[in-house]
């Protein structure tokens, strides 16, 4: 078993509840890496009752250990097991130490590897805010949360805002998307994009992009994104994309949104375009998105307020009605 093999193992053991790794398997780590990893606070003592392998059966089999307190002070207290073929068999007090993964060191490990603030916990053990990372010219609220496959695993996702904004660490297992309320946030499987370089946690930043990415793309199909949701910072990041094709109503929008005035909308679009962007063509976008009921109307002189409903699919169909 490599390092990074035991990493591995304990980003799984790490979302399986009560996983403990007992004498036997401890003995089976690479030579020094329990010693490292409790330096480093990735392990920890089990904090479960005293279980020992049995050392006469080559199944290793794990029994309960019974304690016999020792008769004066100065003697040590001894350690036995019941075998079904040894009957009483003494254990030494190493073989009944338990070790389980240190998941608020675990989630220090994945707060320094992102640069982010220290993890506050909100449920011990279970879910820890880590601040806000950088993204493009903006920040995502990141979080990191265990056993998000369990059954009680909803009151934690509650803890995660609706949005699908946030970037969600998790060690191994990834809920389904529709168990979320609301949009699903990225789900990154430290599994996949984390590794362990001596005693540090490092990520792979292709992993996180390509993570976030991809949530944000599954969150756009699912339907419904407002353009408040979107924000004019994605929106305009999309325009490069865009350049190519043609202006949607989304960017026009939400460039009318962003400078509160057609004629600036305009003009901003037109600068980033390098073409001509009509000042016309915003102000038909807007009435679109006033008559899909995307966009409020508000009284005064037809300008529109910035409260967005989350209607993109009745709306799409009366773009597409509008285009023929
Ligand atoms: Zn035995």
């Amino acid at each position: 078993m490599t390092r990074a093999d035991l990493f591995r193992l304990l980003l799984i053991a790490a979302d399986a509840p009560g996983s403990c790794f007992d004498h036997s398997e401890v003995s089976r780590w690479p030579k020094g890496a329990l010693d490292d990893l409790l330096k480093s606070h990735l392990v920890c003592p089990a904090q479960t009752g005293l279980t020992a392998p049995c050392p006469n059966c080559d199944d290793h089999h794990i029994e309960t250990v019974t304690v016999a307190e020792p008769a004066d002070d100065a003697d040590k207290p001894r350690y036995f097991i019941c075998c079904p073929e040894s009957l009483k068999v003494e254990v030494t007090e190493e073989m009944c130490r338990g070790w389980a993964v240190d998941l608020d060191g675990l989630a220090a490990a994945l707060a320094s590897a992102l640069a982010v603030s220290a993890p506050k916990p909100v449920v011990p053990g279970r879910f820890w805010r880590l601040g806000r990372m950088p993204w493009r010219d903006t920040t995502r609220e990141v979080a990191f949360a265990v056993r998000l496959g369990d059954d009680d695993s909803h009151a934690l996702m509650l803890h995660v805002g609706t949005g699908g904004r946030a970037v969600v660490f998790v060690p191994h297992r990834v809920p389904d998307r529709s168990r979320w309320p609301g949009r699903a946030p990225a789900v990154i499987p430290m599994h996949a994009a984390a590794a362990m370089t001596d005693d540090d946690v490092v990520l792979d930043p292709e992993a996180v992009i390509e993570a976030v990415n991809e949530a944000d793309r599954l969150a756009e199909l699912g339907g419904g994104m407002s353009l408040d949701a979107r924000g004019k910072k994605l929106v305009r990041g999309q325009l490069k994309a865009e350049l190519k094709g043609h202006l949607t109503d989304d960017i026009l929008v939400a460039a009318y949104q962003e400078h509160n005035s057609i004629d600036k909308a305009a003009e901003a679009l037109s600068k980033q375009m390098e073409t001509t962007v009509s000042r016309d063509k915003v102000w038909r976008a807007v009435k679109r998105a006033q008559e899909a009921g995307v966009l409020a109307r508000t009284e005064d002189s037809g300008s529109v307020s910035r409260s967005v409903a989350s209607q993109r699919r009745d709306r799409g169909k009366k773009v597409d009605q509008y285009r023929k």
